[in-house]
């Protein structure tokens, strides 16, 4: 029978309704707000290996990893020590430091960059990566994916008709029409969409940017050879691949998605753009890439791109701890714990009868509530196929049970080299009553 362990949430409940009077939506970031799924938002007091820990003291086995970021688990005491000695000589200098040049090493040796540039979040490296794309190809239209997200910038918040390419209009207000102009929007993993793109527009394309292998929109891997394609498509004309590995770097391999594909295969994107995992837990990204294509940056070449608290030493430190202990044995346990929750999550959920798809890329994976006939998600049009409201019943009764997932069914599931196994088996014990939940709707 499901469990009714009946949380108190009227703690994260006061702080929501006060936040509500000084915060659009209560939230500094919108999917935070449980608006997808419905119900309170939980306000996290503290956080350590796999579990946070609620301001009305509920404890949850975490499957969030605040989006990524946290691949060592919560508070690692070894990261917490370098950055506690960081804070301790000043949190900001506005100057050149050593742990930015010892990142920078770090990220160059695992990822395929010759050359890197620190900002503060992954939306300001996939603005810059597209400023300098555009300043060195002197081309100006940029070629996205439908379902793919990297970041708030104005050009890459567009939608566009399924199935056809083009002209993305804003999917935002705020966003003037002309940003998005020169926005081509295409289907995901459609060679020949990517063809007629540049069939069409091949000399006025600067880049096609992409996530390395999407997850948000649930985790929708390349299929394979599309990144390869991509690549060479983009070098036959004169346009640069920029692989958006926010999400995927240093997660799902040492270097990330690359480390699935292009390693394997030979080839290496133009531009990398990276975040979650390189700040462990502070705010962190980079953009890097082609060592001539980098020169164009200032102050060595022309195309501007600076930042206040870019590189900053404890961030820079944060990230550089996390690096280093993210070792080869750190990949293999968290590999072999996301194998066994797709397992258990798919079992679950075929038991109770509710129609699903898992699908993964390395660790990362997404559980789609599609309907029986869809036998695979490739794309954005058929990831908004699922039943969300099947999604919400297995979110809510998940969450009773003390286990933390995406609040939205578009989003990966992440897991930490602390998920141990009592995190695991409290997960897998969850899964029956929350499958049940699912299909009683
Ligand atoms: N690119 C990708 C692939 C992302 O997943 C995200 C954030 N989820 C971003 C860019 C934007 O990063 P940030 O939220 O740090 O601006």
């Amino acid at each position: 029978p499901a469990r009714s362990t009946a949380q108190s949430t009227a703690g994260s409940a006061a702080l929501f309704e006060r936040a509500h009077a000084v915060t659009p939506g209560g939230v500094n970031s919108p999917v935070r707000a449980f608006n997808a799924v419905g119900g309170t938002p939980r306000f996290i007091e503290s956080a350590r290996g796999a579990y946070l820990t609620d301001v009305d003291g509920n404890e949850y086995v975490d499957l969030v990893c605040s989006w990524g970021p946290m691949l060592l688990g919560h508070a690692h005491r070894d990261v917490l020590a370098a950055v506690a000695e960081a804070a301790a000589r000043g949190t900001s200098y506005g100057t050149p430091t050593r742990p930015e040049v010892e990142l920078a090493e770090e990220i160059v040796a695992r990822t395929p960059v010759d050359k890197v540039r620190f900002v503060s979040s992954g939306t300001e490296a996939t603005m810059s990566a597209i400023r300098l794309a555009r300043g060195f190809t002197g081309r100006e239209l940029v070629v996205k994916f439908a379902g793919c997200y990297h970041g708030h910038v104005d050009s890459l918040l567009a939608s566009a008709g399924s199935g056809l390419a083009t002209f993305a209009v804003p999917g935002t207000p705020g966003v003037p029409a002309a940003s998005t102009a020169a926005t081509l929007v295409l289907p995901y993993n459609d060679v020949e969409a990517v063809r007629a793109a540049f069939a069409e527009h091949g000399d006025d394309i600067a880049c096609v940017i992409t996530e390395a292998a999407p997850g948000n929109m649930g985790v929708v891997p390349p299929a394979p050879g599309f990144n390869a394609f991509l690549a060479e498509t983009c070098a036959a004309h004169g346009a640069l691949f920029v692989s958006d590995e926010v999400m995927t770097g240093f997660r799902v391999t040492r270097s990330g998605q690359w480390g699935l594909d292009g390693a394997v295969e030979g080839w290496r994107p133009d531009l990398v753009t990276l975040g979650k995992v390189m700040g462990g837990g502070f705010p962190a990204a980079a953009f890097g890439g082609r060592a001539d294509v980098m020169a164009m940056l200032s102050p060595e070449g022309p195309v501007y791109q600076a930042g206040t608290l870019s590189g900053n030493p404890v961030a820079t430190t944060a990230g550089l701890a996390t690096l280093r202990l993210a070792t080869d044995d750190v990949y293999a346990h968290i590999d072999k714990a996301s194998l066994l929750l797709q397992e258990a999550a798919s079992a679950s959920l075929r038991e109770a009868g509710v129609p699903h798809l898992v699908q993964s890329t390395g660790n990362m994976f997404s559980v789609f509530f599609v309907e029986e006939d869809v036998t695979s998600v490739p794309n954005f049009e058929v990831a908004g196929t699922q039943r969300v409201d099947r999604f919400r019943a297995f979110f809510h009764a998940m969450l009773e049970q003390g286990v933390y997932l995406p609040p939205s069914a578009f989003e990966s599931w992440f897991l930490s080299a602390a998920h141990d196994d009592r995190a695991l088996d409290k997960i897998i014990s969850a899964l029956p009553a929350a499958a049940r939940a699912a299909a009683a709707v």
